[in-house]
């Protein structure tokens, strides 16, 4: 792996083979990602024309390794969000629902986005609850592009950790 400097300020995190090349092109970067022109620098080091867009898996587009980058569809790509920092309840498809007098959250609702339908997964007593059906949905319908919650951070996480 080679590194180079961003015109942001940031790292890039390139293939050895790539770093000449890429030193040689006049990129940008944007909110989503390097481009030339308009096209995503992802999407010519991939060279699998413009009908699918580079998904970078790890999130990070300044991560250009070919094995950070795989070729997805436009709904896929959006499925790997992550949960937008509106987000009240520190989970993405997690928001609270009620208020008890004390306005502490007493419950919250779990929701997915599937095909641009929002499904109602139900309500839970506790975000951490909500999250787990959030992710458990999000496995069956988009595999390997799920975007999951981290739930291992939170207090009631009692299994495995896979780090
Ligand atoms: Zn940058």
């Amino acid at each position: 792996m080679k590194t180079t400097k961003c015109r942001c300020g940031k790292t890039i995190l390139l293939d050895d083979d790539l770093l000449t090349w890429f030193e040689g092109l006049n990129y940008y970067c944007d909110l989503n990602a390097l481009r030339v022109g308009h096209v995503n620098v992802a999407t010519l080091i991939l060279n699998q024309g413009e009908s699918l867009l580079p998904d970078h898996i790890d999130r990070n587009k300044h991560n250009i390794q070919r094995s950070n980058l795989r070729a997805a569809t436009s709904t896929q790509n959006c499925q790997n969000r992550s949960r937008s920092s509106q987000n009240e309840s520190g989970y993405k498809g997690v928001r609270p629902t009620k208020y008890a007098r004390n306005k502490t959250v007493s419950s919250y609702q779990a929701r997915i986005q599937v095909d641009g339908v929002s499904m109602y997964l139900g309500t839970f007593p506790s975000a951490f609850l909500a999250a787990v059906a959030y992710n458990w949905t999000a496995i069956k319908h988009f595999g390997s592009f799920a975007c999951l919650n981290d739930l291992t951070k939170d207090a009631h996480f009692i299994g495995p950790t896979f780090n």
